[in-house]
């Protein structure tokens, strides 16, 4: 049986005006998320990846709330985020909360690293000071830091250790669902896996689902149940992590698989690097916006906006993939 969804993102749109002139008027449009559609499951964690610009981080930032769709919703057990007033949405914050990449920005340098913890619960005025304070000493030992360290400012912690504050900041309000945006990638490599680690138990005790956005398939494959591959906007193939890496469907996630370097001389494939920058999303290709960089492109790629469609006959598996050509490859 198939677990049930937690989060549904249905025909989610971002576009941002291009202005100028001395009148300051709209000339054109970024469409940075475009009609993208997708379920998270409860206890789950969906990777998403592609490169930078594709508009990865924009789409989480869009489900947060933290950038004003253009339409669409995004329905958290029928609760909608993206319609929901200023009063509804402080409610459902609590439910689903974000980790950002870059934890020193994300911290105040003006105030200790226990109240920037403790600043969730003090907003939403959980508990008495008491239950706050111990709640707080839960969370540093949660994420393995000695509650000792609270008095202290997050210039005096290294990378690892304020991602581990930016971590226990996003569970004090107990989330269900933790939008994780490029969390390890501004960390060394060496502290990256106990980052990782910390997410992947925090996910076990306490049953949180994830959406990890990654530029990183590496990590991606490490942490991910389900992998969205995301182009220009849209989401191009989504499916079991399993289905994604060992058999991908798209002519783009096969680029992508391609460029990640191997360690191993004897496991080296014969590279097809991707060809090409990504194109403006101002004035993204007709068709599939894929075509320009595609080694498989023919004429209905130009002009016809390939749909998400299975790539099993059956349909079983959840494995969807955006090309026309896709039971060719
Ligand atoms: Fe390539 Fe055409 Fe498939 Fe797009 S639809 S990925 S251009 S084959």
């Amino acid at each position: 049986m198939k677990a049930a969804a937690l989060v549904e993102v249905r025909n989610l749109r971002k576009h941002y005006p291009v202005r100028g002139g001395v009148f300051g008027r709209q000339r054109d449009t970024v469409r940075a998320v475009e009609d993208v559609s997708f379920l998270l499951h409860a206890g789950e964690t969906l990777g998403l990846v592609g490169e930078s610009g594709c508009g990865k981080s924009t789409l989480g930032r869009t489900m947060m709330r933290l950038e004003e769709p253009t339409s669409g919703d995004v329905l958290f057990e029928g609760r909608n985020l993206a319609s929901a007033s200023a009063a509804e949405l402080f409610t459902l914050r609590r439910d689903v909360q974000m980790i950002f990449q870059d934890p020193y920005s994300s911290l105040n340098p003006r105030i200790t690293i226990g109240e920037a913890v403790r600043e969730p619960l003090d907003i939403h005025r959980l508990g008495s000071a008491a239950d706050r304070r111990a709640r707080v000493d839960e969370l540093f030992e949660a994420v393995g830091l000695s509650p000792t360290v609270q008095e202290r400012y997050p210039h005096e912690f290294s990378g690892g250790q304020r991602q581990r504050v930016g971590i226990a900041r996003g569970l004090a309000l107990r989330p269900r669902v933790i939008v994780a945006d490029e969390p390890v990638s501004a960390l060394d490599v060496s502290v990256q896996g106990q980052v990782l680690n910390l997410l992947v138990q925090l996910q076990r005790d306490l049953g949180l689902t994830y959406l990890f956005i990654s530029h990183d398939l590496s990590v991606v494959e490490y942490l991910s149940d389900r992998v969205a591959v995301m182009y220009l906007g849209r989401i191009v193939e989504i499916g079991k992590r399993t289905s994604i890496f060992a058999a991908p469907a798209h002519p783009y996630t096969r680029a992508l698989l391609e460029s990640v370097p191997i360690a191993d001389p004897r496991k080296r494939r014969d590279r097809v690097p991707l060809q090409g920058e990504t194109p403006s999303a101002v004035h993204p290709p007709s068709g599939c916006a894929f075509h320009p960089r595609c080694p498989l492109a023919v004429a209905v790629c130009r002009g016809e906006v390939p749909a998400l469609e299975s790539v099993r006959t059956d349909g079983d598996d959840g494995h969807l993939t955006a090309c026309h050509r896709h039971d060719e490859i």
